[in-house]
Order: structure tokens, then C-alpha cells, then sequence
């Protein structure tokens, strides 16, 4: 029987403010030595008060108005989650249950060319709890705490279970964390654990509109592990379900090196943890103009701007999309447009050269030594021919590491293209008479000898020649001894 698999995602970001959610510690905790980034409250001891980070207050209502959720106005408040965990000191978690930043709302995602919306069921602030590690030393089994993560600001973004294929959770993961960077509140790194996603899944015959048991997925620490996993877990329930028996709702926990997961707990139920509202904080009031003055401050989404460099610019959706993917990225593009109005020369450029580059040298865009200017003065120096493309693209790489423009490197290594006649008519001589064996090969119609006098040419004017103009001047020699 053929199955329909129906999937919701859970992301909790890290958001990127300076400090913790309830108190003035760094929330700056990685690379820093084991609880030496806590304070007593923090520590979760007792008689201590916390206090709300406005910053984590403003950031997860700027996702919600991303998302296209409906923000709450008026009264907002913190609940507290009940549950014992080592990792969490006060046995409970300030989080958010019947109040939250934002509702209802929306990501578009693609698949194969194929959009569609996904619904966000809601987005809620939390705080995270302390790190464990387990260690199993023969007999010696122990687990060590680190407090450095506790009261770090959480996001919690919950998508409804809109999601039908691996494919499309991983889409969805991917558009998500590129709008956190686009509106800049968490730096949605999977592996440092800033970005860690949940799925929930469950499968149903096709055409049935009941839902199955949902099982929850934990420890998919990269795009790639969510397909995997998620695509595990639709063989394991579908196995199941043939037999005839019935998935048991729980929590597993992917083992990425194993290919499969692994039971963890069975799944409370939302009233286990006695959700009731913080009495340590009074509720936020949240007014319209606030929530206006936010949703001012988000720049243009993702797809958005995408969509616009594919009409605005006659650009193909391929460039679109790689020039979109970094903000900084598809900034630098722009202003280089601008100044050099060829959009598709400039994409060139940015995907071919600058990626190249960036790529060796492992740096970022937001710290690029060459400015924007500074390319498109060097595209000019192109299309007007006084340098050619194999020159440019040496003269980029000096740009890149120097930080000089252009005319000055040219200037001083004395690269000016070639382009006079006479001068490059008694190179195109002096290599047609030491080459007998390929002027014949071209003679006796051999086209690509064409290639290798091209060649011995640029190496003699150390690649400074214009080689079109070579190439012309070669021909017409070529042809005249032909004709001889
Ligand atoms: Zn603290
Ligand atoms: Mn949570």
C-alpha cells in the first residue's frame, strides 16, 4: 500500500545578541573555558530574579513578521516548562506556551523548480539549557555539565506539518536559516549547534485524512543528515505498518554514522509539563507602533530578491540564486552593476572569480579587500579591450589579496594589453617562421594549428597580446602564404 508521509519541522536558533536571555552574561559561551560564562542566575539558584533581553524579544518578533506571522500585540508573557534534567538547574524552562511572538504565518520554499508555502505554525523565545557530556571510560561511566549554554536566548520556530518528502523539509531547513541571515538574528550554523532542527513524522494511507502516531526526530546536525533521517524514518514506519502493527509515538535520535536512529523516549504530552505562566517576570506589552517600527527594519527576503535579479537584471535563475544567497554577496553584486551595467558579465565575475577565491582562501564576502567599485573598473578596463580576459582574471587575484585597484597593478607590472598592429605583426612573423610544421598543418586545412600559433604568440608577448587581434593576424598570413 502506497503511503502518505506527513512531516513538521521544529528549528530552535540561537539568536545573536550579546547577552544571555535573563541575565547580563556573554552569551558568547564557545571556545570559553567550562562554566566560566555563568552567573547565579544562570545557575538557576535560588532567590534570584531574571530579567527580559529586549534585543531576543525584538529579534524573534522580526522573524515572525519574516515568516508573515500574525504578531502578537498587547500582553505577552513567558511561561514556565516543568521537567527534571541535569541540564537544567532550576527543573524548569522559562519558555513560551499559551503566549507567544507570533502565529500563523509562511515560508516559501522550492522544490525542483515547484513552490510552495509551508505553513509556520508559531515562533516563541526560550532559553537554552546546559550542555552534557557523556562519558564512558570502561567502567567509569559519568557525565560531566557544562553551564556556559544555560539562559543562552532561544527561538523556537514551529512549522505545521506541511511538508510531504525529505526533499522538501530540507528546502524548507535551507529557505529558514537563509532568512535568519537575511534579517541577521542568528548565525543558523548547524554544526556549532545554532540552528538544530526536530522533525516530527508520520505516515497515513494515501487518501486518508486521519493522522498516524507521530515519531520525533532529534541530533540531525546537517542538511544532509535531515533527508537522511527523515527518509529512514518513512521506510522504518511504512515496514511497520505492512506488517500490520502500529507505530508507538516517541522520540528517536539520529546516529549519522550508524544510517539509522535510535529510541529515545517515549513522547510526553504537553500537559505533562504543567505549563503555567512565569511569575517571576511581568508580561511585555507590546505595542503596534513597535511591531511597525520592526517590521521597517526587515530588508528584502530571500526569494524576493531573487526574484528580482531574474527580472530586474535578465539574469538565469541559477546566478539568481547563487548571488542571493549571501546578502553580502547580492549587495556587492548590485553596486558593481551599477558602476558596469552588464549584469551577466558581473555575475560572471562574482560566481566564477570572486567564489574561486573566496573559496582558497576560506575568507568572507563581509571582509573582501576589493570593493565593487574596484571590479567594475577593472570589467571596463576588459570591454574596452586595453587588457584581456586571462590578463584581468590574474590582475582580480592581485585586486583581491592587495586591496589595489586595478590601474595601478596594471600600470606597474606593465600589463597593458597589445593591441597595436605593427607591433604585434612582427611577433605573428617571427612565430610563423620558427613553427614550418604547424603553418603546413594549417595549410593542409589542420584548423586547430590555428590554436597552438594563438598560443606561441600570447607566450612570446607574456600574455599580453590581444588574442583576437592575433588570431585575425595570424589568419590573414596564413591565408596570404596560402595563396602564394
Ligand atoms: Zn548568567
Ligand atoms: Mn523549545
Amino acid at each position: 500500500m502506497g503511503y502518505e508521509a506527513i512531516i513538521g519541522m521544529e528549528v530552535h536558533a540561537q539568536l545573536s545578541t550579546k547577552s544571555k536571555m535573563f541575565c547580563g552574561c556573554s552569551s558568547r559561551t564557545i571556545d570559553q573555558g567550562a562554566n566560566t560564562v555563568v552567573c547565579p542566575i544562570c545557575l538557576g539558584m535560588p532567590g534570584v530574579l531574571p530579567t527580559v533581553n529586549r534585543r531576543a524579544v525584538e529579534y524573534s518578533y522580526m522573524t515572525a513578521l519574516a515568516l508573515d506571522c500574525k504578531a502578537t500585540e498587547g500582553r505577552v508573557w513567558f511561561d514556565r516548562k516543568n521537567y527534571f534534567y541535569p541540564d537544567l538547574p532550576k527543573s524548569y524552562q522559562i519558555s513560551q506556551h499559551s503566549s507567544v511572538v507570533g502565529r500563523d504565518g509562511h515560508l516559501l520554499v522550492e522544490v525542483d523548480g515547484v513552490r510552495k508555502e509551508i505553513g509556520i505554525s508559531d515562533v516563541h523565545v526560550e532559553e537554552d539549557t546546559a550542555r552534557l557530556y557523556h562519558r564512558d571510560e570502561g567502567e567509569d561511566r559519568y557525565t560531566l555539565i557544562d553551564f556556559n549554554r544555560s539562559g543562552v536566548p532561544l527561538m523556537e520556530i514551529v512549522s505545521k506539518p506541511d511538508m510531504r518528502s525529505p526533499m522538501e523539509a530540507k528546502a524548507y531547513l535551507r529557505q529558514l536559516r537563509k532568512l535568519l541571515r537575511y534579517i541577521d538574528v542568528s548565525t543558523g550554523d548547524l554544526e556549532a549547534g545554532s540552528f538544530r532542527c526536530e522533525a516530527n513524522i508520520s505516515l497515513r494511507p494515501e487518501g486518508s485524512e486521519e493522522l498516524g502516531n507521530r515519531v520525533e526526530i532529534k541530533n540531525m546536525n546537517t542538511f544532509q543528515a535531515v533527508e537522511h533521517a527523515i527518509m529512514t524514518e518513512i521506510v522504518r514506519q511504512s515496514a511497520i505498518l505492512d506488517a500490520g502493527g502500529m507505530v508507538v509515538q516517541q522520540t528517536v535520535g539520529w546516529r549519522d554514522e550508524l544510517g539509522r536512529t535510535e529510541p529515545q523516549r517515549i513522547k510526553e504530552e504537553a500537559h505533562d509539563y504543567r505549563y503555567f505562566p512565569e511569575p517571576d517576570l511581568p508580561p511585555l506589552v507590546i505595542t503596534r507602533s513597535w511591531i511597525d517600527e520592526l517590521r521597517s527594519r526587515i530588508p528584502e527576503l530571500p526569494i524576493v530578491k531573487r526574484d528580482r535579479f531574474v527580472s530586474d537584471y535578465g539574469l538565469p535563475p541559477y546566478d539568481a540564486e547563487l548571488l542571493t544567497e549571501d546578502p553580502a554577496v547580492a549587495e556587492f553584486f548590485e553596486e558593481c552593476v551599477r558602476q558596469f551595467p552588464e549584469a551577466k558579465a558581473v555575475s560572471n565575475w562574482i560566481v566564477g572569480e570572486l567564489f574561486r577565491l573566496l573559496n582558497v582562501s576560506g575568507g568572507a564576502v563581509g571582509a573582501l579587500r576589493v570593493s565593487p567599485g574596484q571590479l567594475a573598473e577593472l570589467l571596463k578596463l576588459v570591454e574596452s579591450g586595453k587588457i584581456n580576459i586571462s590578463t584581468a582574471k590574474a590582475v582580480f587575484e592581485e585586486m583581491f589579496e592587495s586591496g589595489r585597484s586595478a590601474e595601478e597593478i596594471i600600470a606597474e607590472s606593465d600589463l597593458i594589453q597589445i593591441s597595436d598592429a605593427d607591433e604585434l605583426s612582427d611577433v605573428v612573423d617571427r612565430v610563423l617562421s620558427a613553427n614550418p610544421d604547424a603553418v603546413a598543418d594549417y595549410l593542409e586545412g589542420k584548423t586547430e594549428a590555428l590554436r597552438f600559433l594563438v598560443g606561441q604568440v600570447m607566450k612570446d608577448t607574456r600574455g599580453k597580446a590581444n588574442p583576437q587581434m592575433v588570431a585575425r593576424l595570424l589568419m590573414d598570413s596564413l591565408d596570404a602564404m596560402g595563396q602564394e
